[in-house]
C-alpha cells in the first residue's frame, strides 16, 4: 500500500489527511519524496537540449511536489504538536534535507544551465515575473556556493550540514528547558494574581501533574505572573528561570552552540567572497547594508532609551514607597509598570480581558478582511492534527481562495511564540494550487478563552501574514505569498494590527464575555492610549536584541558570544532594569535557523512602513477605504516576491517612508 503522505489526497481541498497519517509514515515518505525529487532534478540537469527558461527555470518550479507535501505536513506537526518520536524524526531529517538541497545547489550541470539562461536573459522575452524568478534562482545558486570548486566546495557542504544540525539542537534544547521548568505555588504564593492568572496556573499545574497551580515558562503565564505577583522573591526566581532558558549548563545549554553557529556562518560567507555574514545576508534585503540597519536602530535607540530611563526613575520611586530598597531589578519592571499603567490609564488587564474573547477576536480579524478584501469564511469540518485546531474555507464572490487553519492554544507540545505558515503555497504553475495556511498561537485556554490586548494584536498580526499567503496571486511557487525580503515580510502582519485599533472594530467585537456589553468608551479610550504605554521599555528590549544580532554578524565571529553581548549592551548604555527581549541562549530567531540572523531589526524596519501604510488609509477615506484596500492587495498582498520590496512599496504609496512615522506610532519623541 502506498504511503498515505504520497497518495493523492481526496480530502476537501486536498488538506493533509491528518487522521490517517502516523508518525512512522514520515521517514519512509521522505525517503521516497527525496528520491523522486532527485530524479526530477537529474532529468532537468541532464537535458541534452539547449537550456531555456521553460526547460530549466520553469522546470525547477514544477518539481518537488511530493517533498512539499511531506515537509509541509511534517513541519506543521513538529512545530505545533511535537512528541519524542517527532523530535527524533526532526533530528534525522535536518541533516538529510541539508545534504539534499546542498546536492541540488552544488549540481554543476544544473548551475551551468541556469547560468546559460541567465546570460541570455535579455533576449528571452520574459515577463517581469519570469525575469524576477530567473534572477532569484541564479542568485540563489551563486549565494549557496554553486560556483565553488574543490576543497572550498567540500568545506561548504560540511558547514551547511553542521549548521542545520546545530539549529535543530538549539530549538530542541530551548523546548526542553521550557518544558522541564515549573514552579509550584502554594495558596499563599498567589498573592496579587487575578483570577485568570490563577486559572491558567491551575490548568498548567494539571498538565504538569502537580498538586496545585504552577508557573511555567510559557509567555502567556509567566508574563502575567511577573506583572501581578506581589511576591518579589517569587518574581525573581521565575524571571531568572525564564531568562536562563538555554543557559542552564548540561545537555540543553545553547551557549557553545551559538558560538559554533556564528563561526561557521562567517566561514561560510568568506568562502563566497563576502566580508562578513551581515553583508551577505543584507544583500537580498530592502535595507541592503549593515550601515543602513545600524543607522535605523540608533535613530530609534536614543529616544527610546531616554523614555525608558525616565520611566525607570518613576517605577523606582513607586518601589521605594512600597518599602523596597532599590535599585529597580528586571523582575520589578513589569510589576510596577502594571501598577503605573493602572494609575495612568486606570486600565486593569483583568478588567480588559473579558472584552477580548478569542472567538470574537477571530470574528473581528475575519470581518476586517471581509470589508477590505471581500473575503468570506465558512467553518470547514476536516480532521486536523490536534483537537484544538479549527479550519475555515475562505472564498470571494463564491470562488475558493484558500483554507485557513487556526491552532490557538498553548500546550506543552507546541514551541513558544506565534507563527504563520503555508502547508501549501499559492501558485498557478504547473497547475493552479490554492493555499492552505495555518496560524499557530500560544494563548491560554479558558472557557471562554480570553485574550490580553497583546494577544489580540498577535492574532491580528499572524492573520496579516495569513492574508499575504491567501491573497497571493503569482504564477510561481518560489515567489508566492510571504516569499519576500525578510525586512518586508512583517509589513502585512504589522499593518494588519492597526485594524484591531480601529474604534468601530473594537466597539463591535470587544464585548464582555458575560454581559455581552460593548466595551465602555472610557475603557476603550484607555485601551487605545495604553497601547503606546511603556514603549520605552519595549523598544529598548527589542533594539538591544537587534543590535546584538547585528554585531554578532557584522565583524569577525565572536569566540564568546556572551561576552560580546555584554559588551554591546555596555556600549549602548543598556538600562540595568531591562533585559534583552531575547538573550543569546534563547534567541531562536537568530540561532534556530538562518531566517532572522542579522535580520532581527526587520520587525522595526517593517514598522516604519506599517505606520506609513496605515496612514495612507487614514489620509484617504478611513480604515476601510476601498481604493487603498485595492492598492494594498494589488501592490503588496498579492504580489509575493515578484518584484523588489522597495519597488512594491513605492507602487503602493508613491514614496518610501522615514523613521518619523515609527517614532510617532510608538509615542516616542525624537531629540
Ligand atoms: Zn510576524
Amino acid at each position: 500500500m502506498t504511503n498515505v503522505l504520497l497518495q493523492d489526497w481526496d480530502t476537501p481541498f486536498q488538506i493533509a489527511p491528518f487522521d490517517a497519517i502516523k508518525d512512522e509514515d514520515f521517514a519512509p515518505a521522505l525517503d521516497v519524496a527525496l528520491e523522486r525529487h532527485r530524479a526530477e532534478i537529474d532529468a532537468i540537469a541532464g537535458n541534452t537540449e539547449a537550456a531555456t527558461f521553460a526547460n530549466t527555470i520553469e522546470a525547477l518550479e514544477a518539481v518537488g511536489h511530493d517533498l512539499n507535501k511531506v515537509l509541509g505536513t511534517f513541519y506543521t506537526v513538529a512545530g505545533a504538536d511535537s512528541n519524542p518520536a517527532r523530535e527524533a524524526l526532526q533530528r534525522d531529517f535536518s541533516p538529510k534535507l541539508a545534504a539534499h538541497f546542498a546536492e541540488i545547489s552544488g549540481n554543476k550541470a544544473l548551475f551551468a544551465r541556469v547560468a546559460a539562461v541567465h546570460d541570455a536573459r535579455d533576449g528571452l522575452g520574459l515577463t517581469d515575473e519570469q525575469a524576477r524568478v530567473l534572477m532569484l534562482t541564479h542568485r540563489g545558486f551563486v549565494r549557496s556556493g554553486a560556483a565553488l570548486v574543490g576543497a572550498d566546495e567540500a568545506r561548504m557542504k560540511v558547514i551547511k550540514g553542521r549548521l542545520a544540525e546545530l539549529g535543530t539542537s538549539f530549538t530542541q534544547n530551548l523546548l526542553a528547558d521550557e518544558r522541564d521548568w515549573f514552579m509550584e505555588l502554594d495558596e499563599g504564593d498567589l498573592s496579587g494574581l487575578p483570577a485568570f492568572v490563577v486559572d491558567t496556573a491551575r490548568a498548567a499545574g494539571q498538565e504538569k501533574g502537580a498538586e496545585g497551580p504552577v508557573v511555567t515558562l510559557s509567555r502567556s503565564l509567566i508574563v502575567p505572573f511577573l506583572q501581578f505577583s506581589t511576591r518579589r522573591d517569587l518574581r525573581e526566581v521565575a524571571y531568572k528561570a525564564w531568562t536562563a532558558r538555554g543557559a542552564n549548563g548540561g545537555e540543553t545549554d545553547n551557549r557553545a552552540i551559538a558560538a559554533e553557529i556564528l563561526a561557521l556562518r562567517e566561514e561560510r560567507v568568506k568562502l563566497l567572497g563576502y566580508d562578513n555574514f551581515a553583508a551577505y545576508k543584507l544583500e537580498t534585503e530592502m535595507a541592503k547594508t549593515p550601515e543602513a540597519v545600524r543607522d535605523l536602530l540608533m535613530d530609534v535607540w536614543k529616544p527610546a532609551k531616554a523614555q525608558a530611563v525616565a520611566d525607570a526613575w518613576v517605577l523606582e520611586q513607586m518601589m521605594v514607597q512600597d518599602g523596597v530598597n532599590g535599585p529597580l531589578a528586571p523582575w520589578d519592571w513589569r510589576f510596577y509598570s502594571e501598577r503605573r499603567r493602572k494609575e495612568l490609564h486606570d486600565l486593569d488587564e483583568a478588567e480588559v480581558k473579558p472584552y477580548f474573547q478569542l472567538e470574537r477576536m477571530i470574528e473581528a480579524s475575519f470581518s476586517c478582511a471581509t470589508r477590505l478584501f471581500g473575503l468570506e469564511f465558512k467553518p470547514l469540518d476536516v480532521p486536523l492534527y490536534h483537537a484544538d485546531c479549527r479550519a475555515w474555507e475562505v472564498t470571494r464572490k463564491g470562488a475558493h481562495v484558500a483554507v485557513f487553519i487556526g491552532d490557538y492554544f498553548a500546550r506543552g507540545s507546541k514551541r513558544s511564540g506565534a507563527w504563520c505558515s503555508a502547508m501549501r503555497a499559492q501558485a498557478k504553475f504547473p497547475k493552479v494550487q490554492a493555499p492552505v495556511v495555518i496560524n499557530v498561537c500560544n494563548f491560554a485556554k479558558g472557557d471562554p478563552a480570553l485574550l490580553s490586548y497583546d494577544d489580540a494584536r498577535t492574532l491580528f498580526h499572524e492573520f496579516g501574514h495569513a492574508l499575504h499567503q491567501m491573497l497571493s496571486d503569482v504564477t510561481y511557487d518560489s515567489i508566492s505569498g510571504t516569499s519576500v525580503a525578510r525586512d518586508f515580510v512583517e509589513l502585512p502582519s504589522q499593518l494588519y494590527e492597526h485594524w484591531l485599533e480601529v474604534p468601530e472594530v473594537l466597539r463591535e467585537f470587544a464585548v464582555h464575555a458575560e454581559t455581552g456589553a460593548a466595551m465602555p468608551q472610557a475603557l476603550l479610550d484607555n485601551v487605545l492610549a495604553a497601547a503606546t504605554y511603556d514603549m520605552g521599555f519595549q523598544t529598548v528590549e527589542y533594539v538591544a536584541s537587534a543590535m546584538v544580532d547585528l554585531t554578532f554578524h557584522e565583524g569577525a565571529a565572536p569566540a564568546d558570544p556572551m561576552a560580546t553581548q555584554a559588551q554591546v549592551l555596555e556600549e549602548m548604555g543598556m538600562p540595568s532594569a531591562i533585559s534583552m527581549r531575547h538573550a543569546t541562549p534563547h534567541f531562536a530567531h537568530v540561532f534556530a535557523g538562518d531566517g532572522y540572523s542579522s535580520g532581527y531589526y526587520s520587525y522595526m524596519w517593517s514598522e516604519v512602513m506599517d505606520a506609513d501604510a496605515f496612514a495612507a488609509f487614514e489620509e484617504a477615506g478611513g480604515p476601510f477605504d476601498p481604493e487603498q484596500a485595492r492598492a494594498l492587495e494589488t501592490h503588496i498582498l498579492s504580489t509575493g516576491g515578484s518584484a523588489d520590496a522597495g519597488a512594491l512599496y513605492k507602487a503602493f504609496r508613491g514614496r518610501l517612508p522615514g523613521v518619523e512615522a515609527l517614532l510617532k506610532g510608538r509615542g516616542l519623541h525624537a531629540g
